[in-house]
This record gives C-alpha cells, structure tokens and sequence, in this order.
C-alpha cells in the first residue's frame, strides 16, 4: 500500500460513452496510473457501456493501447506490470443509451460475481455495492442516461453507495445549466453529484492553496496591501487538435473561461476556509464569484500560423 494516502474504496465503475476518446485517453490512463501507485482498491471493476460493438477483448485492446500511449505510469516492466490483472477487472457492455435493456444488463452485471473474487464472494461483496457513474458521452445524452439510471433504480443501493460523474461541459448557459441540474437532481441527490473540473486535479492549481495558506513568506503578503494585480494566463503550447468539430460549437471562453479560468480566479483570491473541507472550500470561492464585477472589456481572437502550430482556421474539422 503507499504508505501515505489511503486507497479508493472498492467500487464498479461504469463509463458510459467508453469508446469514446476521454476514455481511451485520459480516464482508463488515469485510472491505471492509480492502481499502479497502490490508491485503487484491487476489487475495482470497470464496465464500459456504448453502442459500438465490441468483444472484451476488443474492448482492453483499444484501452491497453491509449495506457501505452498516454498513462503517467506506462505498462512497463520496473514501472507497472499490472496490465493483466487490471484488463482482467474491464468489462463491455454494448447497448443504446435510452434503452431499458441496456440498464437490465447493466443491473446484472453490478450483482454478477466477479471473475477475480474469492471462491463463493458475490459482486456485491467485492465492490461492497459501491458503483460510479461516469458519463463521458456527448452531453446531450446526459439527461437521457440519468433518467434511465433512475428507472432502472441503479441510483440506489441497499448495502453500498451510488455516484455520479459528470464531464464538462455542464449546460452551454445559465439556464440550460439549471435544466441539466434539475434534471440529475430528479435522481440523484446533490451529495451523489460530481462536476469534474480537470483543472482543479492539476499539480500547479492543487498548489496554489498551499501556496497560499500554508507558506509563511506568502500568507501575509498576499492582500491587497501589496499585490498590485494577477493575471491568470493559460498558455496552450497545442492547437485543437482533433477537436475542431467540438470546438467550433463550444469555443474557447465556454471551453476554458467560466470553468477552468474561473475556479482558478476564486483560488486565487479567496479567503482561507475555516475547514479544509469541501463545502467550506465552495463557500468561500462563492464568495469571490458574488463579488466579481462583470467583465467591462474582452479582446477575442484566433491563433493564426506559429512555430508550434498551424493557424486556426486550417486546422481540420
Ligand atoms: P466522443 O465524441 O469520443 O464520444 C464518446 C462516445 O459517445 C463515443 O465513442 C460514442 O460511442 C458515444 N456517442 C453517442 N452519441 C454520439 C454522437 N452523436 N456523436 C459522437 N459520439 C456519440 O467524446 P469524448 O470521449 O471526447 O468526450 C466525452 C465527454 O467528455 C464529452 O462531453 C466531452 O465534451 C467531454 N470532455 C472530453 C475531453 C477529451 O479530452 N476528450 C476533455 C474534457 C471533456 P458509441 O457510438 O459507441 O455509443
């Protein structure tokens, strides 16, 4: 076990969307970093569901490659040689989104036992009834997943707990945002819901509270009485890459702004919580956002040919 922080409970893991590229890419990468570093309890299973058709087997290959390819801790001898067991503990699962059956199928699956499980050991009693939902599809299926959750009574288990992830980006405005809440809040209860900013996983942004609270030199200085002004820049050394299409709908200040840019702006001018706790945490970066003035001026503009990329309008998509 590493021997400073304690390893995630057991849980099931359910990614819908899980052909998709945040899967491949970041989510199963991520998740095998975690288990390789001994903070992934070895009774996790991972089920991905999706429409494409694939085998199991067809399932781990696509993911085993995207490990290669992008994990932090690579399935390498004398880094991680946790790939068999890991791929063992993935499942598929292919069904449409809005069809009862794939939530039956999903619904056995959670009670199955598991192949890795001691002699006699229940699904249940591996991952303790605990399972995750992750939802990493295009968003307009958010709505349509969760119903099916909820009619399928897969938001509630008797012996374990049921949560919620869901990818950004939440709503494409205020009001779309609050109809995406209501509707997750139908099922799901707040204390269930998780909103991911990947942002706020980033080293360099974890660090600004210690940086801020816990540094004698800093602590006292960073006030008004002696900073001038911040600026928060986020200097991208990519352009959109594959992700044009999406981009070109979202754009960058849905994108980036009133998520990533903002969270950073109220860690760097909030007040220290009274708790490190994640609602005290909440409270005090509300705050900052009750006291922003709206923004007087903006100057946009597009990326246009550097060293690094091309321009934006020639990129595909
Ligand atoms: P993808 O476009 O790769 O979609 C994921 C899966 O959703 C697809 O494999 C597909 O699986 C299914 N799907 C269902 N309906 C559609 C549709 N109409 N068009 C395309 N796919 C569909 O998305 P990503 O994996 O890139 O992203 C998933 C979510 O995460 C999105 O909300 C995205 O905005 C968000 N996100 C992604 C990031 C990234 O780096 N990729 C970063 C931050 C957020 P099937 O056809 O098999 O059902």
């Amino acid at each position: 076990m590493n021997p400073t922080k304690p390893s995630a409970p057991p849980a099931t893991i359910v990614i819908f969307g899980a052909s998709g590229d945040l899967t491949r890419r970041k989510l199963v990468p991520a998740l095998h970093s975690l288990a390789c570093a001994q903070l992934l309890s070895p009774a996790t299973r991972i089920v991905g569901v999706a429409r494409s058709p694939l085998s199991d087997e067809a399932f781990r290959d696509r993911l085993y490659e995207g490990v290669v390819e992008y994990a932090r801790l690579k399935p390498r001898p004398g880094v991680c040689e946790l790939w068999p067991r890991f791929a063992e503990r993935h499942a598929y699962l292919a069904g449409g989104y809005d069809d009862p059956e794939t939530y039956r199928h999903l619904a056995e699956r959670l009670a199955q036992p598991d192949a890795g499980a001691e002699p006699g050991g229940s699904g249940e009693s591996d991952t303790q009834g605990n399972a995750l939902f992750y939802l990493a599809t295009p968003p307009s299926l958010y709505p349509v997943i969760v119903e099916q959750l909820g009619r399928a009574g897969l938001n509630r288990s008797e012996r374990g707990w049921r949560r919620i992830i869901i990818e950004k980006p939440f709503g494409h405005d205020l009001e779309s945002a609050r109809q995406l809440n209501q509707q997750v809040h139908a099922v799901f209860d707040e204390g269930q819901v998780y909103r991911i900013d990947h942002y706020l996983g980033k080293e360099t942004v974890q660090n600004i509270l210690t940086f801020r609270f816990a540094n004698a030199i800093f602590e006292p200085l960073w006030n008004r009485n002696y900073v001038d002004h911040v600026q928060i820049t986020v200097a991208e050394s990519v352009g959109v890459g594959h992700r044009a299409g999406y981009y070109e709908k979202a754009g960058v200040l849905r994108d980036m702004f009133q998520n990533h840019l903002l969270q950073l702006l109220t860690l760097t001018a909030m007040e220290p919580p009274a708790v490190f706790e994640a609602n005290a945490l909440r409270d005090e970066k509300v705050k900052v956002l009750r006291a922003v003035r709206p923004v007087a001026r903006t100057v946009r503009g597009q990326y246009g040919p550097s060293a690094a990329v091309g321009s934006y309008r020639d990129e595909p998509g």
